[in-house]
């Protein structure tokens, strides 16, 4: 089993918080797990609880398609969310099932050590960046933490709540493609731990 495996192993029965009691399964993530490029939603909804894999669902579609336009398939990335069990009836996740989640996601990072974590709506931007961020506001621009870059973009489900927004989500991934060809590398860290 290779280092991703056995973390996706351990997380299958996690009990860290309440959300154990009323998920299908855990929805650790998928694809490439030596990704350049990681996406990170918000939590499962209920096709991904059902299926076991994230973003299947009608914002899946989507993000398969929003990819495509940029010459990517989901193979190309990795992609996992802020929490790895559904929020009964999709509410917004709690801070604390955060906080239990956050370590799976720093260590699936770790893992597959990518240049870019895209992070895809408020929540992912705010994990990651940890600190209260409006998406609005910086959406586009990119930011060194630890040894990669964190890249905030729209949560692709923002364009099927909200038609006028579609437009908005397709300009960040062509945005995603101009940053990724500028092909920037992270400054290396100096003094200061690794964050991960
Ligand atoms: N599906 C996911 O897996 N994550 C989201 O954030 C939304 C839909």
């Amino acid at each position: 089993m290779n280092p991703i495996e056995i973390l996706h192993n351990e997380a299958r029965d996690c009990r860290k918080c309440g959300l154990c009691a009323s998920r299908t399964q855990v929805v650790f993530g998928d694809g490439n797990p030596r990704a350049e490029i990681l996406f990170v939603g918000e939590a499962p909804g209920q096709n991904e609880d059902l299926q076991g894999r994230p973003f299947v669902g009608a914002a899946g579609k989507l993000l398969s398609d929003c990819l495509g336009r940029i010459g990517l398939t989901r193979e190309d990335v990795y992609i996992a969310n802020v929490i790895k069990c559904r929020p009964p009836e999709n509410r917004n996740p709690k801070r604390e099932e955060i906080e239990a989640c956050r370590p799976y996601l720093f260590r699936q990072i770790e893992i597959i050590g990518p240049r870019v974590v895209c992070t895809l709506g408020n929540f992912a931007a705010q994990a990651l960046l940890e600190e209260k961020v409006a998406i609005t506001k910086i959406r586009g621009r990119h930011f060194q933490v630890g040894n990669f870059f964190v890249f905030p973009m729209l949560h692709p489900a923002a364009a099927l709540h909200q038609g006028n927004l579609r437009q908005s989500v397709l300009e960040d991934f062509q945005n995603l493609r101009a940053f990724l060809q500028k092909d920037l590398r992270p400054a290396p860290l100096t003094g200061q731990p690794p964050l991960i």
